[in-house]
This record gives structure tokens, sequence and C-alpha cells, in this order.
């Protein structure tokens, strides 16, 4: 490969996935303006004409920011690459550090980092005081952006700068086959991640109480017991300080597992319907949904490490993105800003997988928990998070994790009778 063939193959690739992506979005958007004028026939006696409606505008309006993102990280990554803007931040970084230093380029990183950070933040500010605001789903004050996103950038710092600090360091020392044991490393961090967050990160942005005793409880561990699973704790987070939508999930592996309620969800659902929704994550758990997902993960980035450890030493990797300055801090960020460009195409296959496993927790929980509490559950979580039962089939097929309302609904209904 020469450097300018893996230019115009990167350039092909940025915009024909730009493009698509556009196109899709297009697509979403004329398929929920074509079906506004109608509740489906499924819904007609569970959602108004006006929460169908406000659920239009609302999957338009999002529709429409997420365009505005694309063209703006499409932008940004051009300008990072074939534009220069790596090199001169590369450049800067060497003001203060001898170059190839790790104090240099963790510097570098910090530097893109924070320019990434800038460019996007205009877009977070409307999302949150805008959008979400204009149909009525923001509880954002600008005290407690502030905040968040000043806690957010100590945190990323304090957890990021030695975490790169030590990926740097194990390239440089560990010879031919750095990327094994960066691979591994980038793995452990991962599962850490996931146990220490929901009892040291998460608290940080929110507060966790018991559940208190009542019916739900007596249900929930009801529901526990028939399903045989262990528990460490149910807790309600104060997610309303934050959005009206709600949402649970399960945290932790094994002894530690618990489970969050967002206070909104308690709010909106009755007790027999949170039965159900949590039957439904049971099902997830039943099936080994996230040891799947991490055994996937784990094998596919793998690959990606493999190949990270080939293209770090060609020059045409580097020079075909723009970048003069090669090494290990080169290395990494190019890589990390590319390869969505490249993995694009696997799209549409995990996002299938995903969605089979949906309709294999909501089959569990079907039979664990009346269905039709489920589906009553699901309707009240669409109506009120205005989420669109038209969707476009194609984009649907291409990205939801969740399968369209409709046939979700649909099959719950069959597994009853
Ligand atoms: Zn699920």
């Amino acid at each position: 490969m020469t450097a300018s063939s893996f230019s115009v193959l990167f350039l092909a690739l940025l915009s024909g996935g730009l493009l698509l992506r556009l196109y899709l979005a297009s697509r979403q958007i004329a398929h929920v303006r074509r079906h506004r004028g109608a509740v489906p026939p499924a819904f007609a006696a569970s959602i108004g004409l006006e929460a169908h409606q406000k659920a239009a505008d609302y999957t338009v309006a999002r529709v429409q920011l997420g365009m505005m993102d694309l063209l703006v990280s499409a932008i940004l990554l051009f300008g990072l690459t074939l534009g220069g803007g790596l090199e001169a931040l590369y450049g800067l970084a060497s003001q203060g550090f001898t170059p190839g230093s790790l104090g240099h380029g963790l510097a570098f990183m910090a530097g893109v980092a924070v320019l990434s950070w800038v460019v996007d933040l205009p877009l977070g500010i409307y999302r949150s005081f805008g959008l979400e605001a204009r149909f009525g789903f923001n509880r954002l004050t600008p005290g407690l952006f502030v905040a968040d996103t000043i806690k957010g950038i100590l945190v990323s710092a304090a957890i990021g700068l030695p975490l790169l600090a030590a990926v740097l360091w194990l390239m440089d020392a560990m010879g031919e086959r750095w990327w094994l044991y960066v691979w591994a490393f980038w793995l452990a961090f991962n599962l850490l991640a996931m146990l220490i967050y929901p009892t040291f990160i998460a608290p940080l942005f929110n507060k966790f109480q018991p559940l208190p005793e009542g019916e739900l409880k007596t249900r929930i561990e009801g529901l526990m017991a028939r399903c045989k699973f262990q528990l460490a704790g149910l807790f309600v987070m104060d997610g309303s300080r934050r959005s009206a939508h709600g949402n649970a999930y399960f945290t932790g592996f094994g002894a530690s597992r618990r489970i969050v309620f967002f206070d909104t969800l308690i709010e909106k659902l009755e007790p027999i319907e949170i039965e159900a929704v949590l039957a439904h994550e049971l099902g997830h758990y039943h099936h080994r949904h996230l040891w799947k997902r991490l055994g996937v993960i784990g094998a596919g980035s793998l690959a990606l490490f493999a190949l990270l450890g080939d293209v770090a030493s060609q020059p045409w990797f580097f020079e075909g993105l723009g970048m003069q300055a090669q090494g290990t801090a080169p290395t990494l960020v190019l890589f990390a800003l590319v390869l969505p460009v490249f993995t694009f195409p696997l799209t549409p296959f995990m996002s299938h997988w995903s969605r089979h496993h949906e309709f294999e927790a909501d089959a569990y929980a079907a039979r664990q928990a009346p269905a039709s509490a489920l589906v009553s559950a699901l309707v009240k979580l669409y109506r009120d998070n205005a989420s669109t039962l038209t969707p476009d089939p194609l984009y649907s097929s291409i990205y939801d994790s969740h399968p369209p309302a409709a046939i979700r609904i649909g099959r719950l209904h069959a597994s009853k009778a």
C-alpha cells in the first residue's frame, strides 16, 4: 500500500459512509413524517394522536441534529488528518516536551481530546437546552451542566491520563508483540471499569437510595426467587435531576449485582409493569448476552489490535492520513480516530445480533411475568420517551439495537397464545 492510495481509500470510505448515513437519516425523516398523520392501528387504543405526533416531531428533530453531528464529525476528522490538524497539534506539544517522550505523547493526545471536546460542545449544549428542552425532557440546569462537565473532565483526566501513559509505555517496552499486551491491558481495564463504575464513579453524578419496602419490592423479590437470581441490592437513582426519560439497569457481576431504577421509571410504571421489565432484563442474564457480547468484543478487538500492531510500522499509514510524525502516540490517535470509518460496515450485523437478543429476553420475560404487563410497560415507555412507532425499515435494520415497537409487541402478543 502506498500513502496516496491509502489516502484515497480513507477519503472514499469517509465520504461514502457520510453520504450513506445522511441518506439513511433522510429516509428515516421522510418515513416518520409520512406516518405522522395517524397512530398505527395496533397502538390506536393506547397512544393518542397528539403523543404520536410529538414522537414523530421529536424523532425528526433528533435525526436532524444527528445529521449535523455527522457533518461536524466528518469535517473534524478530515481537518485533523489530511487537513494537517494532528500534525499542528503534535508540533505544538513539541514546544513544551521532548518529541517522542511520554509527556509529549500525553500532551499531544490531551490536545486532540480537548479540541474534539470543544468542537462537540455547541451541539451538546443545543441537544440538552434546545432539543430536549423543547420537547419537555430536559431537567438539567445550566449550573448542573457546568458541574457535570467539570466532574467529567476531572474523572476523564484522572483515569485517562494514567491509562494512556501505561499504554504508551507498553507500546515502547514490550517489543514486537506489544499490541498483545496492550490488548490484554485494555480488556482488563474495561472489565475493571465495569466493576468500579457503579460503586465509585456513578455516585459522583447521582444519588442512590435503597428501594423502599412496598408492593414493588415484594414483587421484585418474588421474581428474583422464581428466576433463582442472586442480587446484592435494589436502588433508586435520581435520574429526574437531568432528564424526564425513564430507565432501569443492572450493574455489577456475580454477588455484587444490583438493579438501579430511575425515579422517573417508578413514577410512570405500575409495579407489575416494572416486574415485567425486570423479567426482560433477567432474560439477558439467563441467555448470558453480556458474556457473549464481551466474547465478541474481546475477539474482535484482538483482531483490531493485531492490525494496529501491523500498521504502526507502515509509513503509508501515517503519511496517508496526513502525519509526517510517527511513533506511539500518533499511532494510537490515528487508529482511534479513523477506526469507525472502517468498521461502519459492521453496524448492521451488530444491530441485528442485538435485536435477536432483545427477542430472546422478551420471550424469557413472557415466561416469568405476564406478557401483557410487558406490552403495557413498553407502550408507556414508547409514549413517554416519544419514541417513534413508525421507523423507516431500512434505517431501523441498520441502526436499531431494539426491534421496532410493532414487531416486538406483536411477538409478545403471540407468545400469550
Ligand atoms: Zn433488552
